[in-house]
């Protein structure tokens, strides 16, 4: 079992009291580098998430002031930084991922409540300079009201500081719903939120247990305002038929099919530095990593060697110790999935130019997935058409930009994209004609506190991060005052 002083209660937490199932049921939580069972949590249904619905509203009769809203975001701001090491050590025991890069995950989720704490202002009414029909007119950001926050797995820190900051600072009441994966870190988050704010009772409630029984409530109950879901496009696309009959609000961060476009002209050096730090971060498992390396045929072959010569010096291990840079898989579906991808390539004809298949996984074994590069893959592969999720490297060939450009958008996804190529311009008239909310030029870098992220087509709408996270938390209200 786990022991954290972060970690005093293993209950959900409800207008204000730490609460377990009516049902008494419990979900266990277990470590996926060793198997051990860390906690077991309550597994809450539509019940629980009426009563957290019903708190959560009743808390909103009361609107809080902005200096209350950013003494908040930055009391939580603090309270991650200081605990940044306790609360990446959940985070690696129950996800998997590095200690280090786990604290990278703290730091990063820290940053969402700062920049808002900073940006309040914003939601300030604004006058319009024109005052036609003889009326004053006035605009107004009013909280769009309770919002439920759902989160996967691979981030349980930083997915939710996304949407919680921006809820905070918009004056929204928020129902919190991790992965039944991963819930220890946001327990550990609840108990910190407890401890250092005084937070009325009833404006953010945790939530545990069955996805299906608890995103129904939400779904259905007419006091949710507004759902703010990241996780597959597969669940996005069902909450968008059930919240349909309220014409719900929605912000939908989905899933990814990240092309990596590498131009003959590139830093070569610079193009696989950066893949093994975009591919490699949480084992392969983020919605931005790197799924499709397309590179110009000229260098194809050489670029693969240079990547193939990085991944042999990757150290795969258990999380919490020294040195480890990539952690298990979330499970031994997750590793079947990828196994599925890199077999399938093999069969195709894709040529293994580091690491090989790991094989199937005994029963009482941890889902490590070594790391494997495959070049020569084509368009016919599965691993091009869907996203992997894992720690497989998979380079194809493009001929020019036209080919480079059309390959890229070849998926209905449209999160990232990264594109390398010496000449910045081209660069840039290449970024312009991709499908993708977030388009990288010669880094591989991710998604930022102080920039807007998200998707296009089938990753989903609404932006996370920058004003227009804000914005997403927000209703337009307009007076006309006649005069
Ligand atoms: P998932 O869709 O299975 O689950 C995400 C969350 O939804 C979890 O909390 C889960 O319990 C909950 N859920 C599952 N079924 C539900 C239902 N019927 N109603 C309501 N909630 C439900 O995704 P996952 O496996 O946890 O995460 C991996 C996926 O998330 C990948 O596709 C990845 O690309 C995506 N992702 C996207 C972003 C982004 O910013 N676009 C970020 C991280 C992850």
């Amino acid at each position: 079992m786990i022991s954290s002083p972060l970690l005093k209660e293993f209950r959900g937490f409800i207008d204000g009291s730490w609460v377990g199932a009516d049902s008494g049921e419990l979900l266990e939580v277990h470590n996926p580098a060793t198997g051990t069972l860390l906690a077991a949590v309550p597994n809450m249904r539509n019940v629980e998430t009426d009563r957290a619905i019903a708190a959560a509203r009743a808390s909103m009769r009361i609107p809080s002031s902005a200096a209350e809203r950013a003494t908040w975001l930055s009391g939580i701001d603090h309270a991650l930084r200081e605990n940044k090491e306790e609360l990446a050590r959940i985070i690696t025991l129950e996800q998997g991922k590095p200690w280090p890069e786990a604290q990278v995950e703290v730091e990063y989720a820290a940053g969402f409540f700062r920049y808002y704490a900073q940006h309040l202002d914003r939601l300030e009414p604004h006058t319009i300079e024109e005052e036609p029909k003889n009326c004053r007119w006035t605009v107004y950001s009013r909280p769009v009201g309770v919002v439920a926050l759902i989160t996967p797995w691979n981030f349980p820190l930083a997915m939710l500081a996304k949407k919680l900051a921006a809820a905070i600072a918009a004056d929204c009441a928020a129902v919190v719903k991790p992965s039944a994966k991963t819930p220890l870190t946001m327990v550990a988050f609840f108990s910190l939120l407890e401890d250092k704010l005084q937070f009325p009772a009833g404006r953010i409630n945790l939530l545990l247990g069955q996805a299906g029984a608890i995103g129904d409530a939400l779904c259905r109950n007419p006091s949710v305002a507004m759902i703010s879901f990241t996780g597959s496009t597969r669940v996005g696309s069902e909450l968008i038929t059930k919240t349909a009959p309220q014409v719900k609000k929605l912000a939908l961060e989905l899933g990814g099919n990240a092309p990596y476009i590498v131009f003959a002209d590139a830093d070569l050096d610079r193009a696989a530095d950066h893949l093994i730090a975009n591919k490699f971060r949480a084992a392969g498992q983020t919605c931005v990593c790197a799924n499709r390396i397309l590179v110009e045929d000229s260098v194809a072959d050489r670029f693969a060697d240079k990547v193939a010569e990085r991944v042999r010096n990757l150290t795969v291990g258990d999380g919490m110790d020294e040195g480890v840079d990539i952690g298990p898989l979330i499970d031994a579906n997750a590793y079947e999935k990828v196994r599925g991808y890199l077999r399938d390539a093999l069969d195709k004809g894709a040529r293994c130019v580091a690491g090989a298949d790991p094989g199937e996984l005994e029963d009482d074994q941890a889902p490590f997935f070594p790391p494997a590069v495959l070049a020569d893959v084509n368009e016919s592969m599965k691993c091009s058409r869907q996203e992997v999720f894992g720690p497989l490297v998979t380079i194809m060939r493009f001929a020019d930009e036209d080919e480079a450009i059309a390959m890229a958008n070849n998926t209905s996804l449209g999160l990232a994209a990264y594109v390398f190529c010496k000449a910045l311009k081209r660069a840039e008239q290449v970024a312009a004609q991709l499908h993708f909310g977030h388009v990288g030029l010669n880094t591989g870098t991710g998604p930022t506190p102080e920039a807007p992220f998200g998707g296009m087509l089938q990753s989903g709408f609404g932006r996370e991060g920058g004003l227009e996270g804000l914005h997403e938390f927000v209703e337009v209200q307009t007076l006309a005052a006649a005069k």
